[in-house]
């Protein structure tokens, strides 16, 4: 069978394949604990099962619906920016899609012509290079400073006639940096100058550590008309598998992507949508209880799973946001990333991600999720300490 020149030149998401490939080991019996993905470990909100039951019993929930999401969860999620961030959309200004992953796509889908470059920062979530390769674009990777933080001078060079846009990741996956202002504050500059489109992925924007607050790239003037902010319940809501993620930018560019949408899927899950409207209406309070009960859970874990590494020499930077702590993998062990991450599944049954997912400068990392409770922390810390 002969497929498409598209599909090969992309790779299944590593990151999937590789947890699919470990819930396989698991299914077969497998004795594994799991700190390879971004998935929280809570389970469904008491509010968000009450909020089903009161969708279930409305009529039209299972209709088809506007492409660009529900009116109502659109006015909903405009009035949760305004107070949570400030930030003001209109109803028009927001896209309703399946997961952030399906609003990147859109984005990248309504602005690449074959042969865009967008600069993406690495370490990177690597989801960003396969679609924009997919669309015909071509990644061009900027790496970060030692520190994760922006290379400002790297970025600035990298912008050429045929950059078209470029992808922040704000708190970043998997280092956990969150961007100074001052930085952000020129990655607007710049693509001012150079008429580029900002992507911000801000999923873990509710995920900020240490009494700091998140800054969205839409806080700049002028930002709106070049940005797009892609975020989403999957993270906030712990729902990752409902699927509902957004995205907030300018009217023009959303309603580009509700045109390409309206090609792929139509409209995103309705009864979901109207789940998550019903939470922001009438569960408003507890929304806001579990995002800083989830939080302060998080800022736990990490410090946590910081002592635990530093008492294991092993080297890594405090994440300042996000749920992952990307460390460097012993220099004793003398292995590449791929080879260590193999090497903790196999002898002592922990599944984290090799650091070459994110980025090749990055193969002698590893990042290990702290969506997962203390509980398996703490085990995972003792085989750690084994297998190293
Ligand atoms: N962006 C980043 C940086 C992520 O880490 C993830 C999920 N791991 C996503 C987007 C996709 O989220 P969703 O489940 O909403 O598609």
């Amino acid at each position: 069978m002969r497929f498409s020149n598209k599909v090969d030149y992309i790779e299944e998401s590593f990151l999937n394949k590789w947890d699919s490939d470990i819930k396989y080991k698991i299914a077969e019996g497998g004795d594994i604990l799991q700190f390879n993905l971004g998935q929280p470990d809570f389970a469904c909100p008491e509010f968000v099962k009450e909020a089903i039951i009161v969708v279930n019993g409305r009529d039209k929930n299972n209709f088809y619906n506007y492409t660009g999401g529900t009116d109502e969860v659109r006015a909903a999620l405009a009035d949760l920016q305004k107070k949570v961030s400030g930030l003001e959309y209109a109803k028009e200004e927001i896209i309703m899609t399946n997961g952030a992953k399906e609003a990147l796509f859109l984005a990248f889908a309504s602005i690449l012509d074959s042969g865009d470059e967008v600069i993406i920062i690495a370490p990177y979530w690597p989801t960003y290079i396969e679609q924009v390769r997919f669309l015909g674009g071509q990644p061009v990777v900027v790496n970060s400073k030692e520190d994760f933080s922006l290379d400002l001078e790297a970025i600035r060079k990298a912008v050429d006639e045929k950059t078209r846009a470029i992808v922040i990741n704000n708190p970043n996956n998997p280092s956990g940096t969150t961007y100074k202002r001052e930085d952000l504050r020129k990655i607007v500059e710049l693509a001012d100058l150079n008429d580029l489109v900002i992507i911000s992925d801000e999923v873990y924007s509710s995920t900020v550590f240490d009494g700091k607050k998140h800054i969205s790239i839409a806080d700049f003037p002028g930002a709106k008309e070049r940005a797009v902010i892609i975020d989403g319940f999957s993270k906030t809501l712990s729902m990752t598998g409902y699927r509902l993620g957004y995205a907030l930018s300018s009217e023009e560019i959303i309603r580009n992507m509700i045109k390409v949408k309206s090609n792929i899927n139509g409209n995103t899950n309705s009864f979901f949508q109207m789940v998550v409207e019903e939470v922001l209406l009438n569960h408003f309070d507890e929304y806001l209880a579990f995002v800083d009960m989830t939080r302060n859970e998080y800022f736990r874990r990490r410090d946590f799973l910081c002592a635990g590494l530093e008492d294991l020499g092993i080297e890594h930077k405090k994440p300042e946001g996000a749920f992952y702590v990307f460390a460097k993998i012993p220099g004793k062990m003398n292995m590449r990333s791929k080879e260590f991450t193999a090497h903790l599944l196999n002898e002592t049954g922990v599944a984290v991600a090799p650091g070459v997912f994110f980025g090749e400068n990055y193969d002698d990392y590893f990042r290990v999720s702290f969506g997962s409770s203390m509980e398996s922390l703490e085990k995972g810390k003792e085989r750690i300490k084994r297998a190293i």
